[in-house]
């Protein structure tokens, strides 16, 4: 059998990890230019590995399963060393938030830190080249994917028996292009999760730092939208994140090089409903929305005192930005998110207060837009030569979870192959 796996990212790997022993002949097709300019989204920002059962995708998945990829992941590290924790498995940090109407998430985390990625994931496509029955094809974007009787036809002119698609959230105007073909592939498409990036320093969140690097919290505030935590990172980085048109904010943390700061997303989950069906134009309108008044390619930058009252900030006092100066603007991000957002926002804060002392202090940073799209979710029992893996499969949201469902699908590949 020929098979077309379509961008080499996270759900790629895990498709290759279970196929690559059989005689299956697999054609890789990959947008970016070579192994070292690869865009594995999660694996080249940050690499935090999670087990949990509460977060990471809407696919159920054995965590003993997640945690061997874990291991996977880990053990094509040449130094081994990563950062660990368990968020919330201490009970009396769980009954602390839970009295304050916070619902606590647990998971176990794996940190390998940015630096580190780059080799993982070249020591993983060194292993999958020696292969003779796959063929990474580089430098190949693919804008096209053809249903054709039993076989699927890619850029118009390569058969295959079955494809994958693994293009993750970047290859996004792919998979618009085989919706636009086949709409009953969406099952779903109404969610969207807008918010700010917060930063602080260290000292205040220094004991649930060390206490499980990583806390993940939901919470729903009195606005009654959802409002969760996101991506912690003690010691760590704010960065900017470019998309086609628009730019957002990101943070990362290295597993060497150390700031004084944390920072972690603040981000409320906006479901909408009908007529309303594309929640990425409306994230993205934000986005550019906020770029505009910050400049191209900058994000906006204000202390939480100024939020909360929608004043503009025009200077900074004790706690300093991570992010380079030129990426920032001082301003007021009332003026691009609506309302609602943005009272969520400040109540999740100013609840988070009151087990946290200092983490609404007047100084603390808050950038805007940080922006979590959601991909449509795709029927993937429609078609049995096409399959959608990982997050453009709208099924997926971390690197386990995107792996293993590239793992699980290829498994079923092999079984109608018997
Ligand atoms: C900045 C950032 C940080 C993150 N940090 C973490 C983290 O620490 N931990 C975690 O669990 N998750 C993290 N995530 C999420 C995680 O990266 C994704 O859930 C995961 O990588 C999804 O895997 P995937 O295979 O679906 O897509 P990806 O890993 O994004 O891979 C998709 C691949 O397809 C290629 N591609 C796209 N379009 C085409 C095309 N038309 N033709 C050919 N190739 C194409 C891309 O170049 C890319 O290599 C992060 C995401 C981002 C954006």
């Amino acid at each position: 059998m020929k098979i077309a796996v379509i961008g080499f990212g996270a759900a790629a790997i895990g498709f290759l990890e279970k196929i690559k022993d059989s005689k299956h002949e697999i054609h890789v097709y990959e947008k970016s230019k070579d192994i070292h300019s690869s865009s594995i989204s999660g694996i080249r920002a940050d690499g935090k590995l999670f087990v949990s059962n509460e977060m990471g995708g809407d696919i159920y998945i054995d965590v003993k399963l997640q945690k061997r990829f874990v291991d996977y992941y880990l053990n094509h590290s040449r130094s081994g060393d990563f950062e660990t924790g368990k968020s919330f498995a201490n009970e009396n940090y769980y009954k602390m938030f839970y009295e304050k109407g916070f619902l606590p998430i647990t998971s176990d985390f794996y940190h390998l830190g940015t630096d580190q990625l780059k080799e993982v994931l070249n020591n993983i496509y060194e292993n999958f080249s020696s292969y003779k029955n796959i063929h990474f094809r580089f430098s190949e974007k693919v804008t096209d994917v053809e249903l054709d009787g039993d076989n699927v036809l890619i850029n118009g002119k390569d058969r295959f028996n079955k494809a994958l698609i693994s293009v993750g959230r970047s290859g996004h105007k792919i998979v618009k292009s085989v919706i636009q073909k086949y709409p009953d592939l969406i099952t779903d498409s109404s969610q969207v999760d807008l918010g700010i990036r917060y930063e602080l320093p260290d000292h205040i969140v220094q004991e649930l730092n060390d206490e499980m690097y990583e806390f993940k919290l939901k919470y729903k505030s009195k606005t009654g939208y959802m409002v969760r935590t996101f991506c912690n990172n003690p010691s760590g980085y704010v960065v900017t994140e470019n998309y086609d048109d628009f730019c957002t904010v990101n943070g990362h943390a290295k597993l060497k090089d150390k700031s004084k700061n944390t920072n972690f997303a603040i981000l409320v989950t906006v479901k909408l409903t009908q007529p309303f069906n594309d929640p990425i134009s409306y994230g993205s309108y934000i986005a550019k929305l906020s770029n505009l008044l910050a400049g191209e390619d900058k994000v906006i930058l204000q202390t939480y005192d100024h939020f909360k009252r929608s004043k503009r900030t025009k200077n900074l006092y004790r706690v300093l930005p991570t992010l380079s100066e030129d990426k920032y603007i001082l301003g007021d991000i009332n003026l691009a998110f609506p309302r609602r957002i943005i009272e969520s926002i400040i109540d999740f804060i100013e609840n988070l207060n009151l087990i946290i002392p200092g983490i609404a202090n007047p100084d603390n940073l808050v950038y805007a837009p940080e922006i979590k799209f959601y991909s449509n979710k795709l029927n993937n029992n429609l078609f049995n030569c096409l399959k959608f893996a990982g997050d453009c499969s709208g099924s997926t949201r971390s690197i386990i979870y995107a792996t293993v469902h590239g793992y699980l699908i290829a498994e079923e590949f092999l079984k109608t192959q018997k």
